[in-house]
């Protein structure tokens, strides 16, 4: 596919440049926060891995083009996400704070089962590199949302944001009550992994409806292809 790539000179950038090579795919229009500095022709899917202050150009991009959007960059606002939805209405919008399978399967789990741990304590504690911009990180956060979304009764869930040399992402969610501690955790090894998913959920956008669809909702219907 010829696709595009915001935040191309960035780490998540250099990933996807990387996954998305190695499987034949081709940037054709690239931009970062210096503007753009490649447009050669039309990008079937466009990809946002930058800072929230990327999105109006991306959406105008991606009406420019009729491009489908896959974007990852996190700490977005509620204004952010309104603009995509509203782009949504027009061509496939996959919007995830975090690409990587197990977070989203911690997702599940979390939905499912944290009202059975109603009355324990719960808390959150994410680790990422030194140069990460936004904190709590986005996954903590959906995390959260999945928790209480899980367990409407919960009043509390801090999380904990540390910040520390290269780590790509920890996540770790702490239960406990008197007796018990029940630990669910997942690691990043490599940013690898993200632009792993970033692909998946291109080739995902390039046939499917328009719409607004989570990474784990991608995952889903792969699964029950
Ligand atoms: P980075 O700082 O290494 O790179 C940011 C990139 O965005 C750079 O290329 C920069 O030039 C560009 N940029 C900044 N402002 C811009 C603007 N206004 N317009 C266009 N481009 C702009 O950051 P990173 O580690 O590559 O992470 C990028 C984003 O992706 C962050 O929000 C990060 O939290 C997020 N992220 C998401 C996932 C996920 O799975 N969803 C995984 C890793 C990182």
């Amino acid at each position: 596919m010829n696709y595009g790539i915001i935040g191309y000179s960035g780490r998540m950038g250099h990933e996807i440049k990387s996954i998305f090579g190695s499987s034949g795919h081709v940037p054709v229009l690239l931009a970062d926060e210096n503007g753009i500095e490649a447009e050669n022709g039309k990008p079937q899917v466009i990809i946002n891995f930058a800072l929230p202050a990327s999105v109006n150009d991306t959406v105008t991009l991606c009406r420019k083009y009729g491009s489908p959007l896959v974007i990852g960059t996190t700490g977005l606002k509620d204004e952010h996400i309104e603009s995509l939805k509203k782009l949504s209405e027009e061509v496939p919008v996959i919007q995830s704070y975090n690409f990587a399978t197990g977070i989203n399967v911690l997702k599940i789990i979390l939905r499912e089962f944290s009202l059975m741990l109603s009355d324990w304590d719960a808390e959150i504690i994410e680790i990422h590199h030194n140069k990460k911009k936004d904190a709590p990180s986005g996954t903590a956060v959906l995390l959260r949302d999945a928790m209480l979304t899980g367990d409407k009764n919960r009043k509390r869930c801090d999380i904990h944001s540390l910040r520390l040399g290269g780590v790509p992402g920890d996540h770790t969610v702490d239960f406990s009550n008197e007796g018990e501690v029940l630990t669910l955790s997942h690691r990043a090894i490599s940013r690898t992994v993200f632009a792993i998913g970033a692909l998946k959920a291109a080739e995902f956008a390039l046939k499917t409806e328009r719409g607004f669809y989570s990474y784990e909702e991608v995952l889903k219907k792969i699964m029950d292809q």
